[in-house]
């Protein structure tokens, strides 16, 4: 039975979608929003979305930074968006790479994206109806994420075009205006 409490979510990736991606973004000194990107979170929420990002971080399995970095900027961001009014339902991120990673973050893992695993987890947790969810992201590993976990429309944030069933932007705002018609 589907749930009639079931919300809609904006699944968003992080780097170069909601901040620009400088390369393995791990401190808040480093976190610059894209243009327009703050503005467009207010929108998603306002159009009743929940807010989910969902993002590779491989970068603390090749050993550049640590869990506990991640978890710092993304709770100084958390707090960041609480203070202009947007709640941040959930951030969840793989820390893995099934070959460049060391240790136990060596490994084909069920989260890293075009994985839909993350996406699945959140839409578990917090109680979210894939079907009429949107996800924004950056690359085509993001949009095979969301395809493979359900999600009903995809936005690729890119210069270029899209895949037939994907609808490209220029940014996060663009696809919330596609949203408001
Ligand atoms: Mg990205
Ligand atoms: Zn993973």
């Amino acid at each position: 039975m589907p749930d009639p409490h079931a919300r809609p979510a904006a699944f968003l990736d992080r780097d170069g979608v909601i901040n620009a991606d400088h390369g393995y973004v791990a401190n808040w000194d480093d976190f610059e929003f894209m243009p327009g990107a703050e503005d467009a979170l207010r929108e998603l929420k306002s159009l009743g979305f929940c807010l989910v990002i969902v993002t590779n971080q491989s970068g603390v399995g090749r050993g550049y930074y640590s869990e506990t970095d991640v978890d710092k900027l993304h709770q100084t961001l958390i707090a960041h968006c609480a203070a202009m009014g947007v709640e941040i339902a959930g951030i969840y991120y793989c820390p893995h790479h099934p070959s460049e990673a060391k240790g136990d973050y060596l490994q084909l893992c069920e989260c890293r994206k075009p994985a839909p695993g993350m996406l699945l987890t959140a839409s578990k947790e917090l109680n979210i109806d894939l079907d009429v969810s949107i996800m924004v992201g950056d690359k085509p590993s993001d949009m095979e994420a969301a395809q493979r976990a359900g999600v009903g429309k995809r936005f690729q944030v890119t210069q270029g075009s899209a895949d037939a069933d994907v609808i490209a932007v220029a940014s996060l705002l663009e696809a919330v205006d596609y949203l408001r018609g």
